[in-house]
């Protein structure tokens, strides 16, 4: 039989009715329920400003997305669409950072296939907990990982800075539209203007 102790170290535990939490801490926890809120929020706001812009042609979509494109626009719509299907609270978060893809350059990431784990590296725990001061968030780092599970649209990580994104929408719409950090800016874009 477990010990006590041993049966706590691989217990997922559920606080009160929010998300499921692997191996995260006291104070990951409370960041956490903060910023899930938080990012339903951003793609809230993410598939209102999509579904406001019917052929891909305002500015805000041109600035993460490039050229107007209703192909292109509908793609983004479908991926937002899907994400707002999901409950981030019933996600599970993954604390302990101990897979083999957590690198200091890596603030989280996921397995497409394995909808709703979202895994959070130590990079995480430095952004800021909201995007009020800058794009990338703990939040808006959440969004970005819900865009690349397989049944979101399975975005992809082809650029991840402002300015690289910013870059893609003009030379690689194409691409733009199936990255995941394009996906994040312009929903907290989308929420914060
Ligand atoms: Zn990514």
């Amino acid at each position: 039989m477990l010990s006590h102790s041993a049966f706590l170290a691989f217990v997922v535990c559920a606080v009160g009715a929010s998300a499921a939490f692997v191996g995260c801490s006291p104070a990951q926890i409370t960041a956490l329920d903060a910023a899930i809120p938080v990012a339903q929020t951003y793609a809230a706001a993410a598939l209102d400003q999509i579904n406001a812009d019917p052929t891909g042609s305002m500015p805000g979509y041109a600035a993460w997305f490039g050229a107007p494109s209703i192909a292109r626009r509908n793609l983004v719509l479908q991926h937002f669409a899907l994400v707002n299907g999901n409950n981030f609270q019933n996600y599970i978060y993954d604390c302990t950072g101990a897979g083999a893809r957590c690198t200091p350059n890596v603030a989280a990431y996921v397995d497409a296939n394995t909808f709703g784990t979202v895994n959070l590296c130590a990079p995480y725990w430095t952004l800021p907990p909201d995007s009020r001061e800058t794009f990338q968030s703990q939040a808006s780092t959440i969004v970005h990982e819900a865009t690349h599970f397989a049944a979101n649209g399975e975005t992809r990580d082809y650029k991840r800075t402002v300015g690289d994104c910013q870059i893609l929408a003009l030379t690689r719409p194409d691409q733009a539209v199936m990255n995941a950090a394009s996906h994040e800016y312009f929903a907290v874009q989308s929420a914060l203007v």
